[in-house]
């Protein structure tokens, strides 16, 4: 991680805040916090601690860096955010829950009310709010415009009827945003609502639903009768549509952050290649096959690198966001894969066992071999959802084929 920065050549300024920043993680960041950020299969450390830090963050007036500074953002420089960013990936800072941060939120302060804002997007920056992303219906994921789930006008409320599936973390989030449909036009994305929804409302059941690497991560959420003030519509009524293509932009977007991420996980395989025996007496890393692959990895990783600071120069000097970007997101979680399969090579027979009580931050068993064979199997399994989760690569090539290459 060290030439990340290096090569980002800092003035003085960037380099004093780098050295608050460290100080504050070095200061902060304690081993159970790091263990639960380490054991991070797919996109949330255990709960508990994500919320912990984020109240740590929010505390030093951090907990949404990149918010605009009028909401409560940092006001930071681009510069500032990525060397925060980097930073934080080397403390190995928990994950947290970011539906409400980083997608709601925006949409609440471009299609809020004055009320609206002022009364959520402070319970998101505190913690005391937590998000869940109601889009996807049984039957319902790629193409959003179909979706089924009914939202009855009775005087000032909507009633609710119908389900969401794969909701990520509902059971942690006590708010969330929900897409319904409450109307019908010659379009067919026409007579969708946003509705910003209590998860405490009468009606409104939670199952949660476990992944093939062990872990509850998403749901299935049950609407009957569930009633929601007409006060709670983000954007008009019926014109929803409006609002998800702002969140989606935020969705897909994040390139720059994607390769500093990766960057991470490249180290984390080295260090378990350096761990790990090569069957005749010397260490995987040294190993020439072995050498090959993760020289090939670094390749890969360098070209995302690459194609991520060229969109980032891009945005700085001005231009709009770019559906190249999809491409970007489609080469990342490809490559994260990769590396998640190298990593089940470099460990063998150790990465079988899912272990999901020997990875908690208070363990509830001991592991079966040493530490860092815990995580090879879960996130090679947890990563399997990259290439589903926020679209499809499927639909993101569509998007490249339509809007860029002009198919
Ligand atoms: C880990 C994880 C977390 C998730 N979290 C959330 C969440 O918090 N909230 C939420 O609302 N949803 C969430 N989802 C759901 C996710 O958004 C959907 O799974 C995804 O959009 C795909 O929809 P689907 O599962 O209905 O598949 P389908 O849309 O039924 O697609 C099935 C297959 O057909 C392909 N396909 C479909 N249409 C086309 C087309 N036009 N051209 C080519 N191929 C096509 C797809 O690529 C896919 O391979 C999550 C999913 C995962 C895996």
């Amino acid at each position: 991680m060290a030439d990340l920065l290096d090569d980002l050549n800092l003035t003085s300024e960037e380099q004093m805040f780098r050295e608050e920043v460290r100080e504050f993680l070095a200061e902060n960041m304690t081993d159970e916090l790091r263990r639960a950020s380490h054991f991070t299969m797919w996109a949330l450390s255990e709960f508990e601690y994500g919320k912990r830090w984020q109240k740590i963050l929010h505390q030093r007036g951090w907990g949404a860096v990149h918010w605009p500074k009028e909401y409560g953002g940092a006001g930071w420089t681009r510069m500032q955010k990525m060397i925060w960013h980097i930073e934080c990936i080397q403390a190995e800072t928990p994950s947290v829950m970011s539906m409400g941060r980083d997608l709601c939120a925006p949409c609440i302060m471009k299609f809020g009310t004055e009320e609206q804002k002022a009364f959520f997007l402070p319970r998101i920056l505190s913690g005391e709010d937590w998000w869940a992303q109601g889009f996807s219906e049984p039957g319902v994921g790629s193409d959003l415009r179909a979706l089924q789930m009914r939202a009855e006008s009775d005087g000032d409320e909507f009633v609710l009827n119908g389900s969401k599936i794969w909701t990520s973390f509902a059971d942690h989030a006590n708010r969330i945003f929900c897409l319904v449909r409450s109307g019908s036009g010659p379009k067919k994305h026409d007579g969708i609502s946003f509705l910003l929804v209590d998860m405490d409302s009468p009606g409104i059941e939670v199952h949660p639903i476990t992944t093939i690497a062990g872990d509850p991560e998403f749901c299935q959420v049950f609407f009957n009768d569930v009633r929601v003030s007409k006060s709670r519509l983000l954007g008009k009524e019926n014109e929803g549509w409006d609002v998800v293509r702002h969140l989606l932009a935020y969705e897909h977007g994040g390139g720059g952050g994607r390769s500093v991420s990766l960057f991470g996980r490249y180290n984390w395989l080295r260090e378990v290649a350096t761990l790990e025996s090569d069957g005749a007496g010397g260490r995987l890393i040294d190993d020439v096959d072995f050498g090959r692959q993760l020289a090939e990895m670094r390749i890969e990783l360098e070209a995302v690198s690459f194609a991520s600071d060229e969109l980032s120069k891009r945005a700085r000097a001005g231009e709009p966001p770019s559906r190249v970007s999809e491409l970007l997101a489609i080469r990342s979680r490809l490559v994260s894969q990769k590396m998640t399969e190298l990593a089940m090579r470099a460990v063998g027979r150790y990465g079988i066992p899912l272990q999901q009580g020997a990875r908690k931050v208070i363990p509830e068993v001991d592991p079966i071999g040493p530490e860092h064979v815990l995580k090879p199997m879960p996130f090679y399994l947890g990563q399997r959802a990259g290439t589903i989760a926020g679209g499809t690569d499927e639909i993101h090539h569509n998007n490249v084929a339509r809007h860029v290459l002009g198919l």
